[in-house]
C-alpha cells in the first residue's frame, strides 16, 4: 500500500491565523490577526510557578490536576459561574482549553455523531469536530446583530445530533450571547438531550456593563453541559497550557481517562502558578483587565471606522470582524495579502471563519495588543485610506 496521511487529517485544515501569522513575521508588520494576548503576567500567577519549579514540583501531577488548582477552580466556578461542582471528582485540568474540548469531545463522541455549530466559528472548533471523526452542523448567526433563528436549530437536528458547541463572549463577532438566546439553547439541548459544550475562555472579557452567563449554570442546561475555560487569555499565558473542562463526574471521569491517554497532564508547576493566581489575585484585577480591553476595543473601533471599515461593536472577546468590501481582492485572503502589503498590519480572513463561501468580504481584527501598537496600526490603517 502506498504511504499516505490518514482520511481524517485532510479534514483538519490548516487555519489561516497561522498562515498570516507567518506572513506578518516575513514583513516584519504589525499581528493583528492571532489571539496572542501579549499583555504582562500577574505577578502572583508567575511568583506562583518560579516558586513550584524551585520546591521541586517538577514531576506529574494527578493525571486530572492539582488538588490546589482544582479547589481553586472549583471555589472560582462557584463564586464567578454560579456553577457547583465537586473539585475532587467534576473537574479536569488539561492542556489549555483547547486540550480539555478536544478530550471531552474524544470521550463523549463517536465516529459519525453530529454536533451543531453555529457560524462563524472558531476554527479549532470545527477541526476538533473533524479530528474526532463527528460531523459539523451549522446554524448561521446572522450579521450585524450575529443572531441565530431559532427555526434553523431546529432543522439540523437529526436522530444523529448528539451536542452542540457555544462559545460566549464570541471568537470572531464579539457576540455576548444573551440570558434569553441562552435560555432557548438551554432548553434545546434538555429537550434533545445533547451535550452543551460551552467554550468560556473570553468570560472575563466583557464590556459596557455587561455580564458573562455561563449555560452550566441554568437549570436546564446544568445537567448536559460541559463547562471549558482556561486562564491562557486572562493572565496573558498562552504558551502555558492550562486550561480545564467542568461537568457531571460521570462525564469527568472519561473525560480524565483521554486527558491522561493524550497528555499525561498538564504542566504540573504552570498549574500552581495559575492557583495562585486563582488565590490570590482579587476582584479589582479582573475589573481592571476589563476596563484595560474596553479601551483597547475603543481605540480599534475607532481607527477601524476611519479607516472605511463597518462592524458592529464588540461586546465582549478581543475581536472585530468587519466588513471590508473597501478592500481591492476577490476573496478575503486576497484582501488581508492586500492589507499586509499596503499597511503592514495582519488580519484574518473571513472565509477562515466558514465552512463554505462564506466571510468573503470579511477581515478579523484582534486587539489583545499594547495600546501603543493599536494606535500604531490604526494610524497605518487610516494612511491607507487616504
Ligand atoms: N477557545 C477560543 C474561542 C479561542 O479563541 C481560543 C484562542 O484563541 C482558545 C479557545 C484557546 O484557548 P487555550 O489557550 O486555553 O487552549
Amino acid at each position: 500500500m502506498k504511504l499516505s496521511a490518514s482520511k481524517r487529517s485532510f479534514n483538519i485544515c490548516k487555519a489561516e491565523i497561522r498562515n498570516m501569522t507567518v506572513e506578518c513575521q516575513k514583513l516584519k508588520g504589525i499581528n493583528l490577526a492571532q489571539g496572542v494576548c501579549d499583555m504582562r503576567v500577574p505577578d502572583p500567577v508567575i511568583e506562583g510557578a518560579c516558586a513550584a519549579f524551585k520546591s521541586g514540583l517538577n514531576t506529574y501531577s494527578r493525571h486530572d490536576g492539582l488538588d490546589i488548582l482544582r479547589e481553586a477552580i472549583s471555589e472560582k466556578l462557584r463564586m464567578h459561574n454560579n456553577i457547583n461542582v465537586d473539585p475532587n471528582s467534576e473537574i479536569v485540568v488539561s492542556s489549555g482549553s483547547t486540550g480539555a474540548l478536544y478530550c471531552a469531545l474524544l470521550a463523549l463522541l463517536d465516529p459519525g455523531d453530529e454536533v451543531i455549530i453555529f457560524e462563524p466559528f472558531y476554527t479549532y472548533h470545527l477541526n476538533t469536530i473533524n479530528a474526532v471523526g463527528a460531523v459539523p452542523r451549522i446554524v448561521k448567526l446572522y450579521p450585524p446583530e450575529w443572531k441565530f433563528d431559532r427555526e434553523e436549530l431546529g432543522k439540523v437536528l437529526s436522530r444523529k445530533t448528539k451536542g452542540i458547541i457555544i462559545n460566549t463572549p464570541n471568537n470572531p463577532t464579539g457576540k455576548v450571547y444573551s440570558k434569553d438566546e441562552l435560555y432557548l439553547i438551554a432548553e434545546f439541548v434538555k429537550n434533545h438531550n445533547l451535550f452543551l459544550f460551552s467554550d468560556e475562555i473570553y468570560e472575563y472579557f466583557v464590556y459596557d456593563s455587561r455580564e458573562h452567563i455561563s449555560p452550566g449554570s441554568l437549570d436546564f442546561a446544568k445537567e448536559n453541559t460541559i463547562t471549558i475555560s482556561g486562564y491562557s487569555k486572562t493572565y496573558s499565558i498562552t504558551g502555558w497550557r492550562v486550561g480545564y473542562c467542568a461537568c457531571q463526574r460521570k462525564w469527568a471521569e472519561i473525560i480524565g481517562y483521554v486527558n491522561d491517554l493524550i497528555y499525561v497532564c498538564a504542566p504540573t508547576p504552570l498549574q500552581y502558578g495559575v492557583a495562585m493566581g486563582i488565590k490570590k489575585l482579587d476582584q479589582a484585577y479582573y475589573k481592571k483587565l476589563r476596563s484595560d480591553f474596553e479601551k483597547k476595543r475603543n481605540i480599534i473601533t475607532k481607527g477601524l471606522k476611519d479607516a472605511g471599515f463597518s462592524f458592529i461593536e464588540p461586546e465582549g472577546a478581543y475581536y472585530i470582524l468587519a466588513e471590508s468590501s473597501h478592500i481591492p481582492g476577490s476573496s478575503s485572503k486576497e484582501k488581508a495579502m492586500e492589507l499586509l502589503r499596503k499597511t503592514g498590519v495582519a488580519a484574518v480572513p473571513g472565509s477562515d471563519f466558514y465552512l463554505r463561501n462564506g466571510g468573503s468580504s470579511l477581515l478579523r481584527f484582534c486587539y489583545a495588543k499594547e495600546d501603543e501598537i493599536l494606535y500604531e496600526a490604526c494610524e497605518r490603517l487610516r494612511r491607507m485610506n487616504r
